[in-house]
């Protein structure tokens, strides 16, 4: 019933002509997909390029942040309205790497969300958990702190145009995945969370999405899992044959 999402999330990688040549590569190898959204996230000044790339493709270009603000003072921020201009249909908000390096919190979560779909976006909002934070028994009560605090303000209606992605941070970039059943076990724990702030029909048509170290060798066991509706993928959405495979994990 819901649609599986494949984001990936290239992070600080790729100049404008590295975003040509990649979406050169994957787009015949994608053309006759039709089982999931496909979306991609480059860094800010390859967006332009990426939307005319993927123009007439069944790909979706997202920001990996975006400022709440509509415009202002506010020197090296991009407003929702400039994403929404340039053709971007989404923004990832709250990445763990955002959390960690630079000061973003569930306040400031709640108010790129808020602006992102109010302005016309798909927010991505990323949540989960550190190695302390796991080995000390708390990862549910860390992610459901995350919602209440930086989602659970939207209201019904916005959900539609959320997409929440667990991301232990201990599985970023690191090579080691959560089992199936570990991330199953807290998508299982997020939607609980969801229905539990709005209603069970909500939460069951709110897409979860799972990151950390995703690869064509473990995305299908993944996405048998119920609770588990696509995947946010940092390094091997760069390569535009192994984000192909992860595509099509069928
Ligand atoms: C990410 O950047 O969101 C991510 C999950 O990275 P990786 O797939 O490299 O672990």
């Amino acid at each position: 019933m819901r649609r599986p999402v494949i984001a990936g999330n290239w992070k600080m990688f790729k100049t404008r002509p590295e975003t040509g040549a990649f979406f050169d590569a994957l787009i015949p190898e994608i053309l006759d997909v039709e089982h999931c959204d496909i979306v991609v996230a480059p860094p800010f000044i390859s967006l332009a390029a990426a939307v005319e790339e993927t123009d007439g493709t069944r790909v979706a270009i997202s920001a990996q942040d975006v400022y709440w603000e509509p415009e202002g003072a506010f020197t090296g921020e991009i407003s929702v309205r400039m994403l929404v201009d340039v053709g971007c249909t989404y923004s990832i908000i709250g990445h763990s790497e955002r959390r960690q390096y630079f000061g973003e919190t569930d306040e400031s979560v709640a108010r790129k969300a808020n602006a992102a779909v109010k302005g016309g976006l798909n927010a991505i909002v990323c949540i989960g958990e550190t190695l302390t934070e796991r080995d000390g028994g708390q990862a549910f009560e860390v992610v459901r702190r995350q919602i209440r605090n930086g989602l659970g303000q939207l209201t019904g209606s916005d959900l539609s145009h959320i997409i929440v992605a667990y991301e232990p941070i201990w599985a970023i970039g690191t090579g080691r995945t959560a089992t199936p059943e570990i991330a199953a076990a807290m998508h299982a724990e997020i939607r609980k969370t969801f229905a539990e702030i709005y209603n069970a029909s909500a939460a069951d048509a709110l897409r979860i999405l799972y990151g950390g170290s995703v690869k064509p060798d473990n995305i299908s066991a993944l996405m048998k899992k119920e609770d588990i509706d696509g995947a946010l993928v940092g390094g091997a959405s760069l390569d535009p044959a192994s984000f192909a495979a992860i595509i099509k994990y069928l």
